[in-house]
């Protein structure tokens, strides 16, 4: 069947300037050629109107987490319910991502067929299964591995499918993002009843422990006005506090770290790419590692720890020594923290950035095309090479990950998307290997449910 995308305006990928109003022609599950409007003739193909819109390939994200079946993060957590994994692939998809790596570390090549079975998104997996990954997951968390988990090692992961090492450190092992937002606020509430948000837990971390995780940067005052910001004054002491903060973060942290350089040798040997997780905690061993011999993707470059300067600055070292510098779209725009736009943009004006993913945010990570959106507005990037980093520069980074895929060419996989220039969130068609996925900004198999 011949499909021909029609009109629109092309950006391929490849990070070259858009082609105004082409037609893009799509023979069954592939492109076939890009042509002038009225350049060829296909009378029986079905079209999807495209003028006045963007054509882009389907996005590539290589840092999500819940989307797949099995543990969730590489602290080997609890698993999602089937539903909210199913949702969360649908989320991705409804914003224009195709193809989806699912960096929780520690799920099954069955488990990760599976999921790629039930839902058109191409889902891939990564391993962070390493004997110093799994023992820090088991010390961190570890509620969601079971035997089968914890015999299926990032060695056999890879032989059977997995396309990555990763996420190599987390927020949770190293005392990020997961530890504010989940196991510092859990602990709280276990002693306390209190329910801290994640902010103030962040700052209470932060005043213990620093920036970046050291008992030396413990800070009494500051502490003493975390707690009072929390509503927890009387109901922890400063002493309670260093106790919990140091209880969550420290007894797997040194052991995450070894995990970065035993998953750089790894990646080495079985010649595929590690995505670490790049943070304040982890900086100093990340850049060590970019010296040696290995395929280093330098995951959320701009992650809230760094300030903008420090980002800028590790960030500048990683890419001389030929390191992939991802940032992820978080919650910068849709949160509460105003400085993630200030580091984001900051990465994007020096000419940093390599790549875009989303990466979780607690789940409330914001769509990669808002980010785009923003970011060009803004004029910290071309489009062209923003659009770019959110589809070729994936595919090339992660060769196994999406073969054929993250440009609009001759014989590539017709992954592509539909999407409105003034709002580039507003996608309204996504097409998977040739078949129309999602149809006026609506998922088609939700239609035919519907329908019924
Ligand atoms: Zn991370």
């Amino acid at each position: 069947m011949t499909t021909v995308v029609r009109g629109g305006d092309l950006v391929d990928g490849r990070g070259t300037e858009p082609r105004r109003g082409v037609d893009v022609v799509i023979e069954g599950d592939t492109v076939r050629e890009v042509v002038e409007p009225g350049h060829g003739e296909y009378p029986s193909a079905r079209v999807v109107e495209a003028a006045g819109m963007l054509v882009l390939p389907g996005l590539i994200n290589h840092h999500s987490h819940g989307t797949a079946f099995g543990p969730l993060f590489p602290s080997g957590h609890e698993p999602l319910p089937f539903a909210q994994v199913k949702a969360n692939l649908d989320r991705h998809l409804l914003e224009g991502t195709t193809t989806l790596l699912c960096v929780d570390g520690f799920i099954t090549a069955e488990a990760a067929a599976r999921t790629d079975e039930a839902h058109p998104v191409n889902v891939k997996a990564a391993s962070c299964n390493t004997p110093a990954c799994l023992e820090a997951a088991t010390i961190t968390d570890g509620g969601g591995l079971a035997d089968e988990h914890r015999a299926f090692t990032a060695r056999r992961a890879v032989a059977e499918g997995a396309v990555a090492l990763g996420e190599i450190g987390s927020g949770h092992t190293l005392g990020g993002g997961g530890a504010s937002y989940l196991y510092i606020p859990r602990e709280i509430a276990r002693r306390t009843g209190v329910t801290v948000p994640a902010v103030r837990a962040n700052d209470l971390k932060v005043a213990v422990l620093g920036r970046h995780i050291s008992t030396a940067a413990f800070d009494r005052d500051a502490v003493e006005e975390a707690l009072a910001a929390a509503g927890l004054t009387g109901k922890l002491s400063v002493e309670d506090a260093r106790e919990i903060v140091s209880g969550v973060v420290l007894p797997g942290f040194d052991i995450a770290l070894r995990g970065l350089a035993e998953a750089a040798d790894l990646g080495r040997e079985l010649d595929v790419p590690v995505l670490v997780h790049n943070a304040a905690a982890s900086m100093s061993q990340v850049a060590r590692l970019a010296g040696r011999d290995v395929r280093l993707v330098a995951g959320h470059s701009n992650h809230p720890s760094f300030t903008p300067r420090e980002a800028v600055e590790h960030a500048e070292r990683l890419k001389e020594r030929g390191v992939v510098v991802d940032v992820s779209v978080l919650d910068t725009f849709g949160g509460v923290r105003p400085h993630l736009k200030d580091l984001l943009f900051a990465l994007f004006e020096a000419g940093l950035v390599d790549t875009i993913s989303t990466d979780y945010a607690a789940g409330h990570h914001d769509p990669v095309l808002l980010a785009v959106d923003r970011a060009t507005r803004a004029g910290v990037v071309g489009l062209p090479a923003a659009v770019a980093m959110a589809t070729s520069a994936v595919a090339d980074a992660f060769p196994g990950l999406a073969p054929r895929r993250g440009r609009i060419e001759p014989g590539a996989v017709a992954d592509l998307v539909v999407t409105s220039p003034a709002a580039l969130e507003n996608v309204r068609t996504v097409m998977i290997g040739g078949e129309v996925v999602v149809r006026e900004g609506r998922l088609v198999a939700d239609e035919a449910s519907h329908d019924r």
